[in-house]
């Protein structure tokens, strides 16, 4: 029996979508996918007409990706302008081998491109990071500290750079997975942060999700038909060892439940209002950098400060 795409009926399809049931050729399925984008883009208003929009550029697939579908949403708004930054950890081989597919992928598009390293920014590597605290028993781990950290330089060099959005790859598996884990951590209070669009505050560049309502699968096949490089390799740092449970989890669930993550999305979208009504959080300055926080410390302040007195010589 031969197989034809069900939206256009005359190519052969690359991929099945459980959820929808739909067979889709390589045409339909990466218009399906920009689709996708575009009806998250406008249903949570991530853009304004005559925005400067600064795209956080791993070099992996997922952000890879999002560099090229926005740029292409972007020719159809010619006041807006469009700029990668890349935040180098200092991961030896591993970062080194992004930032160059990160630089490949701006020059191809041509489309401006900031690299911020750690070492300039806090003056140290990831490297000499996990070096150090790896002797110390108790939840941080590298990546504990490279989150926090990573985050604030995106929104610290965003901001310095007068962007008014910053987009960031984070795929429905990002944010389902990562709500989950608030709930098994106990802290229902972060369900309310993992937003689409994070409101702006004084020095807190507004940050959008384009991915969000995007499987991850569906980004990585985006990706890989429109012959992106991007790197095989995985950090070496290993992830938080629950999050990678929860993953398995829901990808499991939606093995055998198609449509879970929609409807667990879906599930926390309904549930956040209650959540901030509950906790209202109130974002000051941080008293020693300035930069936003929720209490008289930023979190990478603090993460800093006791690493300092750790190792004075960091
Ligand atoms: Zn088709
Ligand atoms: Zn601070």
């Amino acid at each position: 029996m031969l197989l034809f795409c069900n939206k256009c009926g005359r190519s052969p399809p690359v991929f099945f979508r459980p959820y929808s049931g739909e067979r889709l050729c390589r045409g339909c399925f990466l218009r399906s996918v920009e689709k996708q984008v575009r009806q998250t883009v406008s249903k949570y208003r991530m853009f304004r007409e005559q925005d400067k929009i600064a795209v956080a550029l791993s070099g992996g697939k997922d952000s890879l990706a999002l560099l090229y579908i926005l740029h292409r949403i972007e020719k159809n708004f010619p006041k807006a302008r469009l700029f990668a930054l890349t935040v180098d950890e200092g991961i030896p081989h591993y970062r080194e081998e992004a930032v160059k597919n990160a630089r490949k992928a701006c020059e191809e598009l041509n489309v401006e491109h900031v690299v911020v390293s750690f070492r300039e920014l806090y003056g140290f590597t990831l490297q000499t990071l996990a070096e150090k605290i790896k002797d110390i028993r108790g939840e941080m781990t590298p990546c504990s500290y490279c989150g926090v950290l990573r985050r604030r330089a995106l929104n610290k060099v965003a901001r310095e750079m007068g962007a008014d959005k910053l987009a960031t790859a984070h795929t429905l598996d990002d944010e389902v997975q990562t709500m989950l884990l608030n709930l098994v951590h106990g802290d229902i209070r972060r369900i309310s942060r993992v937003e689409a669009v994070t409101p702006g505050a004084e020095k807190l560049v507004q940050r959008v999700k384009p991915f969000s309502e995007v499987p991850e699968n569906e980004v990585a096949l985006y990706a890989y038909l429109k012959g992106v490089d991007f790197q095989s390799s995985i950090c070496p740092y290993a992830p938080q060892a629950l999050r990678t449970e929860v993953r398995e989890f829901v990808n499991r669930l939606e093995a055998r439940h198609p449509g879970s993550k929609f409807k667990l999305y879906r599930s926390f979208e309904k549930l956040k209002p209650a959540v901030k009504a509950s906790f209202p959080s109130q974002l000051s300055q941080c008293q020693l950098c300035g930069e936003p926080a929720s209490q008289p410390l930023c979190e990478p302040c603090r993460l800093l400060e006791s690493l300092r007195a750790k190792f004075p010589k960091l």
